[in-house]
């Protein structure tokens, strides 16, 4: 079994996107997925259709204590699971600051279901912070994918979440290994959206993937439809992107950071 987080303390970069297509293209590959969203503003939830308002249980009852993992999670799509979020999971960081192993928690009540639910892959679609919601995805996964958006301050910010990462790896979670770099929202036809891309190769190397998430307007349709990409818009450029990926996310495994 894979755990990846989906981690940039930039919001806006990609990271719901990959997140949830990327879940898909592996379920439509035969792979066993379970997407975890850890982000209060549940876009993950909400651009796969779950019911978010009134949610009886969500990823904030599991961190809490009030219920299992399995009592949250929600079968939905074939091969597809989603553990839900919405809103009160803003809540969670106050309510848990002086909960005794906090950064803990996610993992551990993964752990009791994971032994008895075999994933292949979880998913972890994080917020854009770097506060105890992001350490309980990067603490209960094994690997990090960085989606980077291919804009003229890709960068600023990364040594940062390399720290963070460094940090979290030493303190919290020994086997936490970044396993690529993801350009987003990229434009070949411009300069700019070419040479972001030599830049962040030239940062990173072979850690990026070969596969580039195009800029394209269907992937930025679908979740108003409650889609992913592959139902919205099988055939699209957005598709192609997140089936290539998928292919390479398949055949690369965890390295060293
Ligand atoms: P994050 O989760 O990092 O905040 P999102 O995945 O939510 O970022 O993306 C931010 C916005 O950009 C969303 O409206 C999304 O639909 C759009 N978007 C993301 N990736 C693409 C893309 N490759 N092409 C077009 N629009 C995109
Ligand atoms: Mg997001």
């Amino acid at each position: 079994m894979r755990a990846i987080a989906f981690m940039n303390q930039k919001g806006g970069v990609g990271k719901t996107t990959c997140t949830v297509n990327l879940a898909a293209a592996l379920a439509e590959a035969g792979q066993r997925v379970l997407l975890v969203d850890i982000d209060p503003q549940a876009n993950a939830s909400i651009h796969l259709a779950v019911e978010i308002h009134n949610l009886p249980r969500s990823i904030y009852h599991v961190l809490t204590g009030a219920c299992t993992v399995r009592e949250a999670v929600q079968e939905c799509r074939p091969r597809l699971s989603i553990l839900p979020a919405n809103i009160d999971l803003s809540g969670a960081e106050i309510e848990l600051v002086n909960a005794v192993g906090r950064e803990t928690i996610l993992r551990d009540a993964l752990g009791l279901y994971l032994n008895e639910e075999p994933f292949d892959f979880i998913l972890f679609d994080c917020p854009p912070t770097l506060g105890l919601l992001s350490l309980n995805a990067l603490t209960a996964a094994r690997e990090v994918i960085i989606p980077i958006q291919t804009e003229f301050f890709a960068l600023q910010g990364m040594a940062k979440l390399l720290d963070v990462v460094q940090i979290i790896q030493r303190r919290l979670n020994h086997d936490l290994q970044i396993t690529g770099i993801v350009p987003t929202l990229f434009d070949g036809r411009t300069i700019l959206g070419n040479e972001v891309v030599a830049e962040i190769r030239k940062f990173f190397g072979d850690k990026v993937f070969r596969t580039s998430i195009r800029n394209t307007i269907k992937l930025a349709e679908a979740p108003s439809h409650g889609k992913t990409i592959l139902e919205y818009a099988g055939d699209s450029m957005g598709a192609a992107d997140f089936r290539d990926l998928a292919r390479e996310i398949l055949s690369r495994t965890a390295r060293e950071v």
